[in-house]
């Protein structure tokens, strides 16, 4: 499978080079040449397959030759293996709605079931090409952890992640900090998360230090995150089908950067039997206007909810879906996206809205509906539901044959639980303890310069 940028400027690359470039180096994102097909005979066949049985039929075509077939399914047996439940992503029902959880990975959130595989994906393809990888990011909480559960102890990867100090919970903070191994490197920016992102902008935008030192980032932007994402549809789907192609089934996705449910819509495009997807955002709702009016334009500012891992203000897997609404028109895309730098916002025409409104629903939900959402799905099932998990359940009542996906375990959000039904929820195996482990991080001013600093120091010395 070659690999090609939305907007047109790279020649394709395999897979490989596309994992490892991550954005396109032409501003793009880089997506499949053709979405491979599944047949209904294929679907049938799957349905009784283990979560980590599909994963492997499902990229395989993505792939193709360039990881031999034993040893990705090495590569994703590793990868599921730190998942605490057997099914890797079990399906509840609850009260009547179906709930998808995605959270019983090591950081209790569902960025892991890509994190984990891209972690193991990136040391395989590392060995191969006898390179090295220096991460280099920003958190404002999950990101940060799932990054770093997984590369940790990983050979030929060395990974740095800024967070501001102070103003990150508690518990995020000590998920990251606890990690002690060698190739792990925390660092406590005095200063906002918008510093601490700043800081990481203008270090990737030094193109010799870039290069230098191999700086690469693990946001959501990767294909293969995409990738990994998509298999829990096809999972999902086949148990709630049996496998009966006639079967259609909508998924209501709680979103921020567009990556889970773009992973929904390529199940889609592959022939996997999606009713609906349902976007379910919080009060930055950008994508839920632009399923509106077809007019996506950047708010006045982010606002902070109770679901902050969906507090955004741009969605950077967006232009993949535009890429696919334009039929592949690059120069259209990229002429979209100029409109969006010059003036915050760009609009398709009335066909292409109809065929938006086709392929998705949407609705933003305000902070109060997310609790009243915890609230009465713990009245009547006793079931708790993370605040992010709730945006999505609470976009998808009173539809038919919905999963609603659960991104992360309640006890991440003790505080907007405990404000919706008074309690905690009890926390999983891996949050447990992690106030009382030796921790380690570094602290340093929140300018380009110390961190800059900090990262030759490192790497010399890792070397
Ligand atoms: C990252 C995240 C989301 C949003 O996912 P996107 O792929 O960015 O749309 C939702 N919920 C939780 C808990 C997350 O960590």
């Amino acid at each position: 499978m070659h690999y090609l940028s939305t907007r047109g400027g790279i020649a394709p690359i395999g897979f490989a080079d596309a994992v490892m470039m991550g954005l396109a180096t032409d501003g793009g994102l880089l997506i499949p040449a053709e979405i491979p097909e599944v047949t209904p005979d294929q679907l049938r066949a799957w349905a009784g397959l283990s979560f980590q049985e599909l994963a492997l039929e499902v990229m395989t075509p993505f792939i193709g030759e360039e990881i031999p077939r034993e040893d990705l399914r090495a590569l994703i047996d590793r990868s599921y293996a730190t998942f605490a439940h057997p099914q890797v992503t079990p399906l509840v029902e609850v009260g009547g709605n179906r709930i998808l959880e995605l959270f019983h990975g090591p950081t209790a959130a569902f960025k892991d079931v890509a994190l984990q595989f891209l972690g193991n994906l990136f040391e395989y393809l590392l060995a191969r090409s006898g390179g090295r990888l220096n991460i280099l990011g920003a958190t404002s909480g999950d990101t940060g952890s799932a990054a770093i559960y997984g590369v940790r102890g990983k050979e030929r990867i060395q990974i740095f992640i800024l967070h501001p100090k102070g103003r990150i919970s508690p518990i995020q903070e000590r998920q990251m900090t606890s990690v002690l191994d060698e190739n792990v490197h925390n660092i406590a920016v005095r200063g906002t998360f918008d510093d601490a992102q700043g800081i990481v902008k203008s270090l990737f935008g030094d193109l010799p230090f870039k290069s230098a030192y191999s700086l690469g980032a693990v946001n959501s932007i990767n294909w293969a995150r995409i990738l990994a994402q998509s298999v829990y549809y096809f999972h999902a789907w086949a148990r709630v089908s049996g496998g009966d192609p006639e079967r259609r089934v909508s998924f209501s996705v709680p979103t921020g950067n567009f990556g889970d449910v773009f992973a929904g819509y390529l199940a889609k495009r592959m022939g996997l039997p999606v009713e609906r997807l349902v976007i379910a955002t919080n009060r930055n709702d950008i994508l839920t206007r632009f399923v509106r009016t077809g007019d996506y334009a950047v708010g006045d500012r982010v606002y902070q909810t109770l679901s902050p891992a969906m507090d955004i203000q741009i969605a950077s897997n967006f232009e993949r879906y535009l890429y696919y609404l334009l039929d592949g028109d690059s120069d259209r895309v990229r002429a979209l996206f100029e409109d969006m730098r010059s003036s915050g916002r760009l609009e398709v025409d009335a066909s292409h809205h109809r065929r938006v409104e086709a392929d998705f629903a949407a609705a933003a939900v305000t902070d109060e509906e997310t609790l009243e959402q915890i609230r009465s799905t713990y009245s009547s099932s006793g079931y708790i539901l993370c605040p992010h998990t709730a945006v999505g359940v609470h976009a998808a009542r009173g539809m038919r044959d919905v999963v609603c996906l659960a991104t992360a375990h309640p006890a991440k959000f003790a505080e907007a639980v405990g404000e919706a039904i008074g309690l905690e929820a009890a926390q999983p195996p891996s949050l447990q303890g992690l106030m009382g482990k030796e921790c380690r991080c570094i602290e340093l001013d929140a300018t380009a310069e110390a961190v800059k600093g900090h990262l030759q120091g490192a790497l010399e010395a890792a070397v």
